[in-house]
């Protein structure tokens, strides 16, 4: 089996709005035209891609990669189509997708439906049920309701065995709304898979909108960010670990409150947004931060993320010391810890290690904390 995609940009689309067709207008980093083929180069199993265009648009295609073969539309949608299967009748495509390069939003999955469902017949066709109730109205009034059972909304890319399409094509010089109804004016069956609700036909002005969160839902931006750091032991009858105070026979040495959790956390966020760690934010030279309680540092750090758009996915800190024993404090830690950040306590993780009697920590000089730290863009904290 070869697999070959033809988008259908050729048409003027109008209704839309704008100075350009609605499929070359800017949506989402790019235009609809080459979000479509995106999904289809993402798709892994098309081998051979095709654009069909209206003449005027020619130059918006220089520049593209080579693999992608342009086509000149005729004057009907049925033409355009057929243009493009005579370009590609004389090699190894075997299979063929007819997209609309007005619905930008197909996704890879609903690409894979179609073709494992060509395995078993010769012309498959996406579509969702209708499920409002249906309305015939005149002059703004209801005259009558139309039962919706059998009834469906067609969409794209609708995909066939190669030699069939091209012979229906050829059997049907007319206009046809799209290729299903030139499938079956040729006597092929065409079996209906799921289609998806995101996968708009960009009509109205309002649908770009749409269409841009869908994508930009999808290309979600995701920040790693990590965090070390360590303090020494001193004199002292307490430590402040995550937030929580804990008594110990020493305590933490430090310009803060020496909350070595709490500082790789902090660490970790600003890290993840590539702005710098606490010292650029709070020198220590600034006596200002001299004991200060260190759930400062990490609030203006999840201040940050949240001016730059940015909300927390998870955090992960790991503490490491002999002592104190943190296991009947992790709860504490977690839910002050979550506090501090405005998010769901789930979202927060606080865990312990020693380091087996070895190094500076195993012989209690100090404790070390890791933290990690991802940031999610868009939307609220949960
Ligand atoms: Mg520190």
């Amino acid at each position: 089996m070869t697999l070959a995609a033809i988008l259908v940009a050729a048409g003027r689309g109008i209704r839309a709005g704008g100075e350009k067709p609605k499929q070359w207008q800017r949506l989402a980093g790019g235009c609809a035209v080459g979000h479509a083929l995106q999904a289809f180069r993402d798709h892994g199993g098309v081998a051979r891609l095709v654009v069909v265009i209206h003449p005027d648009d020619r130059a918006k295609t220089l520049g593209w990669p080579a693999d992608v073969q342009i086509v000149e539309g005729g004057e009907t949608r049925a033409k355009s189509v057929r243009n493009a299967l005579e370009a590609i009748e004389k090699t190894d495509v075997t299979r063929v997708l007819i997209h609309d390069a007005a619905r930008p939003c197909l996704s890879v999955p609903l690409i894979g439906r179609i073709v494992r469902a060509l395995e078993d017949a010769p012309a498959v066709a996406p579509a969702l049920a209708v499920t409002d109730a249906l309305w015939r109205g005149a002059a703004g009034v209801v005259t009558g309701v139309q039962p919706r059972d059998g009834l469906f909304r067609a969409q794209t890319p609708q995909g066939f065995h190669f030699d069939a399409i091209l012979a229906a094509h050829r059997a049907h010089p007319g206009e046809a709304a799209d290729d299903v109804e030139v499938a079956r004016a040729a006597g092929l069956d065409v079996v209906i898979v799921e289609g998806e609700e995101e996968n708009l036909k960009l009509t109205w002005p309002g649908d770009f909108a749409r269409a841009e969160r869908i994508l930009k839902g999808r290309s979600m931006d995701v920040r790693l960010g990590n965090g070390f750091d360590v303090h020494a032991f001193c004199e002292g009858d307490h430590v402040w670990l995550c937030g929580v105070r804990i008594a110990h026979a020493r305590g933490l040495l430090g310009h803060s409150d020496a909350d070595v959790g709490m500082h790789a956390l902090t660490d970790a966020i600003y890290g993840a947004l590539a702005m710098g760690d606490i010292g650029r934010h709070f020198p220590p030279s600034d006596p200002q931060w001299k004991g200060a309680p260190s759930d400062i540092f990490l609030r203006h750090a999840a201040d940050l993320m949240r001016a730059h758009g940015f909300r927390l996915g998870n955090c992960d800190v790991t503490l490491i010391c002999e002592a104190p024993r943190i296991g009947p404090h992790a709860g504490a830690m977690q839910a002050r810890l979550a506090e501090i950040l405005q998010v769901d306590a789930a979202r927060v993780s606080v865990k312990a290690t020693t380091s087996e009697r070895l190094g500076f920590t195993g012989r209690e000089e100090g404790i070390a904390a890791l933290a990690t730290a991802t940031l999610i863009d868009g939307g609220e904290a949960a």
